[in-house]
């Protein structure tokens, strides 16, 4: 009997660690577009800083936003949650436009999946929690894993164009093996592909 129950954990560790190594890059939602993620969803959740990548999540190859983004950013202000961009670009230029065009403060240079970008922004709001804070964006490998890895909520867009640099190109097919894994496992209502 006793040696049955042990090789039934070793069973049970091993599905734990395959589980948890995929895991690092699930979002916790997905959505095709920022402006498709309800309030009440941010409200339920008790969110109060939202971070947002920028470059195929807010803006598109062209540097340009949609109408209906603006409308969403205007009326979750609105509702009291703070926002910020958090981008890895190294223009700090194009930031600052996107910045004051959408009206949110900006971090660039934030070298996602690293946790530091996030710690130095999430530093100037002491008074919120990690789980208080959600990170959007369109991509696995900086955007979700840099979120999780700092221990706060994740949803995943879609991009916002197909034309994109060589190193985010590449790690597409990777992101799909793990989000086709991710809807296997993860309920949810709405998908998004990479
Ligand atoms: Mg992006």
């Amino acid at each position: 009997m006793e040696n049955v129950g042990k090789k039934e954990n070793v069973v049970g560790v091993k599905k734990v660690k395959k589980k948890s190594i995929l895991k690092n890059f699930y979002p916790e939602y997905t959505f095709e577009k920022v402006e498709d993620i309800p309030y009440e969803l941010l409200n339920k959740l008790g969110i109060k800083l939202i971070l947002m990548d920028m470059d195929n999540t807010l803006i598109d190859s062209k540097g340009k936003f949609s109408k209906e983004l603006r409308k969403w950013i205007k009326n979750i202000k609105a509702k009291g949650i703070k926002l910020y961009i958090v981008s890895n670009s190294i223009s700090e230029k194009t930031v600052k436009a996107v910045s004051k065009a959408l009206g949110v403060k900006y971090f660039y240079k934030a070298s996602k999946p690293s946790r530091k970008g996030f710690r130095k922004v999430c530093d100037n709001f002491p008074e919120i929690n990690k789980s208080e804070i959600l990170m959007i964006g369109d991509q696995l490998f900086t955007d979700v894993w840099g979120g999780n890895r700092f221990n706060i909520r994740t949803i995943l867009v879609r991009r916002l164009n197909k034309r994109e640099i060589f190193i985010s190109r590449i790690k597409r097919p990777f992101e799909r093996l793990i989000l086709n894994h991710y809807y296997k496992k993860e309920e949810n209502n709405q998908k998004c592909r990479v």
